[in-house]
């Protein structure tokens, strides 16, 4: 063969490869699309039942795989109450398992730490995946929490080659830590719903809660080098209800301008009622521009339509909301001097939208 056939040849095969390199970081790229949007969709589930279906129904769906089923370890029956408070218990939900321990389940449960792919066992799957059949191959994706096992969602397939040790786990590593992080969100919720941490009128976390949490939240955001913001609302003339129609209905108010705002918030997110009319979300990983499209979005859910009150009259409602952030240095600064910090900022932001006439969101200096 001359020299110029086989350099022709050479670059042909060059090409090939090329062209195989394209297709493979396309189909990587449009793998990392989904899994970002199935977690977005995990960590906007608002309550227990939706990240449930999220987890078992959505990732069916969205993974077309032939069955799922989702473990949960739950000793102190949190989950199964909170599942009970919000109108859905446990056994209603197709291939849920809420378990005392993780023991005794399933052999790689013993040392569950990353996703575990491979043959789909009868023997050894069945407890975890009542009902399941036909199913070949399945991929176990442990839910941790500080390095213990919680749970594992199971993922199955007919297709003996869709789950095997060859395949990459990393993708559905990542999947596993956010819903993890889901579920412990969750699990905190109920567990606080019996503490002293729980304001009785709106069902809402307290001003307690949320300080121990911003602490938390800073500890993490500092770890994480991200940012947190912090969402200061104050119903405007909230006192204008109480003189005009009584305390009675000031509370009911309260109670629905608090439901307006959960609706808008992430599960990920932390709100708490700070005072009297005064409400504070803490929003992680969020920076002041996204922070004040969700408090417009809050502003206009509050105002939006009039709240019927017990004796057939309506109000219209309005909130004013200051914006603060931060992004904790790395150094060992005090944390709770930052916290206060960040407080007293939306603080003096709210206060600052009170004076420009109320009814809008304001975002403080940095
Ligand atoms: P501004 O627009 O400046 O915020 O005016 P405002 O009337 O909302 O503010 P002010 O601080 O003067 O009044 C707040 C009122 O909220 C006074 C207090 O009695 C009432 N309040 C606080 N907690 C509760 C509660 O749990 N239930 C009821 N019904 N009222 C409450
Ligand atoms: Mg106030
Ligand atoms: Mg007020």
């Amino acid at each position: 063969m001359s020299s110029v056939q086989q350099l022709k040849e050479e670059l042909e095969a060059t090409k090939r490869q090329l062209e195989e390199m394209k297709s493979a970081v396309a189909s990587n790229d449009k793998k990392m699309r989904n899994t970002h949007r199935r977690e977005l969709r995990l960590l906007q589930a608002g309550t227990l039942d939706s990240l449930v279906y999220a987890l078992i129904e959505g990732l069916r769906v969205s993974y077309k795989l032939d069955y799922v089923s989702l473990v949960l370890c739950d000793p102190d029956h949190d989950i199964r109450h909170l599942l009970i408070a919000n109108g859905t218990p446990a056994e209603d939900f197709e291939n849920l398992l809420i378990v005392e321990a993780m023991t005794g389940l399933a052999p790689q449960f013993i040392a569950l730490r990353e996703p575990w792919l491979g043959e789909f066992a009868h023997c050894d799957h069945q407890l975890i995946c009542p009902g399941a059949s036909n199913i070949k191959s399945m991929a176990m994706i442990p839910l941790t929490h500080r390095g213990k096992l919680l749970g594992s969602i199971n993922l199955c397939s007919a297709d003996p080659q869709r789950f095997t040790r060859a395949h990459a786990t990393d993708l559905l590593a990542h999947l596993g830590v956010i819903a993890s992080f889901c579920v412990e969100n969750a699990v905190n919720r109920a567990r606080l719903l019996r503490s002293g941490f729980t304001d009785v009128l709106t069902g809402w976390h307290n001003r307690r809660y949320l300080i121990v949490r911003l602490g938390e939240e800073l500890a993490r955001a500092r770890r994480d080098g991200a940012r947190l913001t912090c969402l200061m609302l104050d119903i405007d003339h909230f006192k204008r209800v109480n003189d005009n129609w009584g305390h009675a209905a000031g509370d009911s108010v309260l109670r629905e301008i608090a439901q307006r705002i959960e609706s808008q918030v992430r599960a990920s997110d932390v709100a708490a009622r700070y005072g009297g009319e005064e409400f504070v979300v803490l929003l992680p990983n969020t920076d002041a521009d996204s922070a004040l499209l969700l408090a417009e979005r809050i502003r206009q859910a509050v105002s939006a339509t009039p709240i019927d009150l017990q004796n057939g009259e309506s109000v219209t409602i309005t909130a004013s909301i200051g914006i603060s952030e931060v992004r904790p240095a790395p150094e060992a600064e005090d944390l709770k001097t930052v916290g206060d910090s960040l407080i007293a900022r939306a603080d003096v932001a709210l206060y600052a939208a009170k004076s420009a006439g109320r009814d809008r969101v304001i975002v403080g200096a940095a």
